[in-house]
């Protein structure tokens, strides 16, 4: 029993992890449901460092030192639970079995509660960084006992993905489903910055006239603002390619129908369960939808639109830059409505989650990894009880300066015909937070008058309802 930590499940993810650790000078013992990737893996990679290759389940759990520390890294759902059941009776009270895929948050809660009973630590891991991350460094989101992050914690430390002040993006986020439940979040954020990114080009390409070449040296531009993430990186790389067959822009030869493998769609479910409104998430998750929708697209494909032409060449560049902030300020207010949703889950769950903590984690290795991050923990030191991002003085005045230029491209898009349904969700959300009154009252008032189900007054503690059948007046409820 000689390695430091076990990796089963040898698919892309779970190999380079197992390379990542070896790497940085652990032991790694490796296992595989079909032990050829096994041995496969050990044959190409075996120089970078110390490899134990196991072939039974016996093999590799004996393999390793004690407490033992093993990760799974195989098909999220029912495949996880076949291996926790095929691993934990060979275990033994403070072992720890970490669960690195992408499993729902809810299954985590059941499977920590269900080994904590043999005296077992199960983590549930959040990665982010995809197959390059895995390797190089990801982003990890580690949800637990306080007690199994003391020795795992070094270990994932070491190789996770730093930030540019050298900190590692990994920390203990909270017990049980936490860490799943902000890698979840994260890829509802994920998503939004996608659309949004997304929306911006539709407008850049529609109505600035920029072709896609011109684009990719507007984001290219934007990259080195405020707006400098990977997502925007890759984004002027991916409209920067041309189409080696035809010689057109490759985003040209792309077929627009966006797919999904779901995990904003569940972000989009448990915010509605905790009644969090997220709309930047949910408009990206069904602006995919209506995108893969080629039936109900190909019906509609005659109706009327606007007959607005793009902006004469010397408008364009003005243009542009409005929408650079419209993106910014559509990008606070995702992240608010994200962060809302963690500090709601840590609530309902009881996790206390460090939300400053979360945003300094996710600034290295993940997918949304981005300057801005480095903002978000800056509000969050200022006041680690800060409401909503939107509290924040440096975001509210940076906003407060786009929403003009906010305002104005929506009203471009909507004149030219553009769906934005992001960056108009955004702003929707924005308005609503900061309007004086909300037209709720007229709900409330509609409520109680089809369903007596009663309303509050502006002027006076208590619960009303109107005999709206009756002679229309107000009796006092509670
Ligand atoms: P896959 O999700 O494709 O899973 C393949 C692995 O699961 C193989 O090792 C396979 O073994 C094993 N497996 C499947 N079913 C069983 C079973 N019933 N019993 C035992 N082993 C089984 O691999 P990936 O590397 O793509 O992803 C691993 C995990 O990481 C997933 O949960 C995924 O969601 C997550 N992931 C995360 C990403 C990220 O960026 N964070 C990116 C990609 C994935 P065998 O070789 O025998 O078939």
């Amino acid at each position: 029993s000689t390695a430091q930590i076990g990796v089963t499940g040898l698919a892309v993810m779970g190999s380079n992890l197992a390379r990542n650790f070896a790497r940085n000078g652990y032991t790694v013992a490796v296992h595989n449901r079909t032990a050829a990737k096994t041995t496969a893996l050990v044959e190409e990679f075996g120089h970078e460092g110390d490899f134990v290759a196991t072939g039974s389940a016996k093999e590799f759990v004996d393999a390793l030192e004690r407490p033992r520390r093993l990760i799974i890294m195989v098909k999220a759902g029912e495949p996880t639970d076949a291996v926790i059941h095929e691993f934990a009776p060979l275990l033994e009270p403070g072992d720890v079995i970490i669960d690195g895929g992408n499993a729902h948050f809810e299954d985590t809660r059941r499977r920590e509660k269900e080994l904590r009973e043999q005296g077992i630590h199960f983590v549930g891991a959040g990665i982010s960084g995809g197959e390059e991350g895995a390797l190089l460094g990801p982003s990890i989101m580690p949800g637990g006992s306080a007690e199994s992050y003391e020795s795992l914690g070094p270990m994932l430390e070491k190789i996770a993905a730093k930030a540019k002040d050298g900190t590692p993006c990994v920390s203990h986020v909270g017990p049980d489903g936490a860490g799943h439940f902000v890698k979840m979040v994260h890829n509802g954020i994920e998503y939004a910055d996608m659309q949004l990114i997304a929306e911006a080009y539709h407008l850049l390409r529609d109505v600035a006239g920029y072709s896609p070449a011109r684009i990719a040296e507007t984001f290219r531009e934007w990259n080195r603002g405020r707006l400098d993430s990977y997502l925007i990186e890759i984004t002027a790389e991916v409209l920067a390619h041309t189409d080696a067959e035809t010689g057109l822009p490759f985003v040209d030869v792309v077929a627009d129908a966006a797919e999904q493998k779901g995990t904003g769609r569940w972000t989009v479910q448990i915010a509605l369960d905790l009644g969090v409104p997220v709309s930047g998430i949910a408009e990206a998750v069904f602006a995919r939808a209506v995108s893969g929708h080629a039936d109900l697209r190909e019906a509609a494909r005659g109706l009327a639109g606007p007959a607005a032409a793009p902006l004469p060449a010397e408008a364009a560049d003005a243009f542009a830059a409005q929408v650079e902030q419209a993106l910014y300020a559509s990008k606070i207010v995702s992240y608010t409505q994200g962060f809302h949703q963690i500090q709601a889950g840590s609530e309902e769950y009881g996790w206390g989650v460090d939300l400053g903590a979360v945003s300094s984690l996710w600034r290295g290795g993940c997918i949304i990894r981005a300057a801005f991050l480095d903002r978000i923990r800056t509000a969050y030191d200022a006041q680690p009880d800060l409401p909503s991002l939107l509290a924040d003085p440096g975001f509210a005045q940076e906003i407060g300066e786009a929403q003009e230029d906010w305002r104005a491209v929506v009203v471009a898009a909507v004149s030219h015909g553009i769906p934005v349904p992001a960056f108009s969700a955004s702003l929707a959300y924005y308005d609503a937070l900061r309007a004086e009154r909300l037209p709720a009252a007229l709900t409330q008032g509609q409520r109680d008058f089809f369903g007596a189900h009663t309303y509050r007054r502006t002027d006076r503690e208590g619960t009303f309802h109107t005999l709206w059948s009756g002679d229309r007046s107000e009796v006092r409820t509670a």
